[in-house]
């Protein structure tokens, strides 16, 4: 059974005392509950440290937005596996449509990243999607299928076994525009398909979350989507009523589909 995860991603936002504050609002709005999905939130590095001290006895996961390939060395500036495991961070980013717009990354440097991960056991959440652009020109599934094989390049299946994907078309990241969840779960058979493609039947395990503009208004009708196994958010992370619907939502979707099995 594919796990159900609700994944916070907070971006460039929150000092090391907002940080403290919204996370203790979350343990206080998860306490004591069951059945909760995998719950990760993901704080700029600057708080990962107290987020990660915070949250240990809990249920709780904390991500790194991005990460070095590389374990040390004169890269200035840089954030390197071993540093993020040190601080006693599960999981990593990897490949977000900012980094990828932005920062200059590639298919290639997420293959690097998604090998170092896996590498360090660090549970990566590799992100997939296209711009407008790419989709008006009905590129989009060449595009994600392209960057999921591309990042899966030189990986065995059992190294890949603990691999989480978000699919995130571009256009609907911070923009308000969700996209349908019928497409979005289309296109996410094409994402299992790519995988597949490079391991037959791995693309039927691997959890796929949905990101874009995803809110406490939207989410239920993402989630009644059999391939879609949670969310990626961005803005509704930061907010801890909000976040908490979510992850609600989450559980009521895990518990329907461990009732359904
Ligand atoms: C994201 O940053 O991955 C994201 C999906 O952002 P938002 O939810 O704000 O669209």
């Amino acid at each position: 059974m594919r796990k159900v995860m609700i994944a916070g991603n907070w971006k460039m936002n929150m000092t090391t005392s907002e940080a403290k504050e919204l996370t203790a609002a979350l343990l206080k709005g998860v306490h004591g509950q069951h059945e909760l999905p995998e719950v990760v939130i993901s704080p700029p590095f600057t708080s990962l440290q107290a987020v990660v001290e915070l949250t240990k006895d809990s249920h709780i996961k904390v991500g790194a937005q991005n990460m070095d390939y590389r374990e040390s060395g004169a890269f200035t500036g840089e954030i390197s596996p071993l540093m993020l495991l040190d601080l006693g961070v599960k999981y990593v980013i990897i490949g977000h449509s900012e980094r990828r717009q932005f920062f200059g990354e590639t298919n290639e440097s997420v293959n690097l990243k998604l090998k170092s991960a896996l590498k360090h056991h660090l549970i990566p959440i590799v992100c997939v999607g296209e711009t407008l652009d790419q989709r008006e020109a009905n590129h989009t599934d060449s595009v994600v299928s392209t960057q999921m094989t591309a990042a899966l390049a030189d990986l065995s299946e059992n190294q890949l076994k603990p691999l989480v994907v978000a699919y995130e078309p571009v256009w609907a990241i911070g923009t308000g525009k969700v996209c349908a969840a019928s497409e979005a779960s289309r296109v996410i058979k094409v994402i299992r398909q790519a995988i597949n493609s490079v391991h037959a039947g791995l693309g039927d395990h691997v959890p796929v979350l949905y990101g874009g503009s995803v809110n406490s208004k939207n989410i239920e009708e993402q989630l009644a989507q059999p391939d879609i196994d949670g969310g990626l958010i961005g803005g509704a992370s930061l907010k801890a009523d909000e976040f908490l619907t979510l992850i609600k939502a989450g559980a009521k979707r895990k518990q329907l589909t461990t009732h359904h099995r």
